[in-house]
């Protein structure tokens, strides 16, 4: 690999530092910080083929892989996700209103917008897989496959869950998006955070090697993903956020391995992880930044 061929898809820039060279599903990539914009990013990236084969035909194989039981079939799938939709509507129903019309790109199963459709009027879903589109129509929500069956559909929120760091460019990718938003929209993010304490500071050496993936070619702190939005002419609101749990990080500390998540939520109590969760948040070490983008009309 020539390294005058590294650069920042962001900036552009070419000076950077090695992350990480273990990258989970990728012997060839590597994982390196830019100098100018302190982006994380992985390099080299899929190309386009590569990407297309890869989503049609092997995305849901390999979540299967990192998360277990739960991707096997969209059934089991809308089932074990209702405690992820609880979290996120926790999160956004104070940034909605009864007469929001809301898109969700990469809806999966429909299981978030069936919680959000108590909320808001209209919600839409773009999921480019069949089996996850057809369930989620079962059930009544209204499920396209690409953003281009939308016409000139508009709307006044759209929450991209765990999209934005998969994306060869995120600014212009948000930037397309704008043409999709009514006056006043939103658009609703969640990413993974880089400064992950499981990461940053606990140093676990299977960690690094299962955080690190193919799939993700951008990974976000606070302050770059702040950029890539503003580069992109939104106005942003952050917030730090936890999804995992005490026992989830003990068990990577004892084990070296996902999966720990309530192993001994019989013996901690509801207010230490509560307290944990904060005490990460409040530090910015959390695993997860939810971000609030407003259109500047
Ligand atoms: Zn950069």
């Amino acid at each position: 690999m020539n390294k005058n061929f590294i650069t920042c898809r962001v900036c552009s820039s070419n000076e950077y530092d090695l992350v990480s060279a273990d990258v989970s599903g990728d012997q060839n990539a590597s994982v390196y910080k830019c100098r100018d914009c302190d982006l994380v990013y992985l390099y080299p990236i899929m190309t386009e083929a590569e990407e297309k084969a890869f989503y049609e035909q092997e995305f849901e194989k390999y979540m299967e892989g990192r998360s277990g039981p739960g991707w096997e079939s969209p059934q089991a799938h809308f089932a074990s996700y209702q405690s992820e939709g609880e979290r996120r509507l926790s999160l956004v129903s104070p940034f909605l209103s009864k007469d929001d019309s809301l898109l969700e790109i990469g809806s999966s199963t429909g299981y978030f917008l069936d919680d959000l459709s108590g909320y808001v009027k209209k919600v839409i879903g773009i999921e480019p897989s069949k089996a996850y589109r057809e369930y989620a129509l079962s059930r009544g929500i209204q499920t396209l496959e690409a953003l281009s069956d939308l016409g000139d559909m508009k709307f006044d929120v759209i929450a991209i869950y765990y999209v934005l760091e998969h994306l060869r460019d995120p600014v212009e990718y948000l930037m397309n998006l704008k043409s999709f938003l009514n006056s006043g929209g939103r658009i609703l993010i969640e990413v993974p955070n880089v400064q992950d304490i499981l990461i940053s500071k606990y140093d676990i050496p299977n960690f690094g090697p299962f955080y690190w993936q193919k799939v993700h070619y951008h990974i976000f702190s606070k302050d770059t993903l702040s950029d890539v939005v503003c580069r992109a002419g939104f106005g942003v609101e952050i917030f730090p956020e936890q999804r995992y749990d005490l026992s989830n990080h003990m068990v990577w500390m004892i084990e070296g391995r996902p999966g720990g998540m309530g192993r001994y939520s019989d013996i901690f109590s509801k207010e230490l992880e509560v307290s944990y969760s904060e005490a990460l948040k409040r530090h910015w070490v959390c695993d997860t930044i939810f971000a609030v983008v407003t259109k500047k009309d």
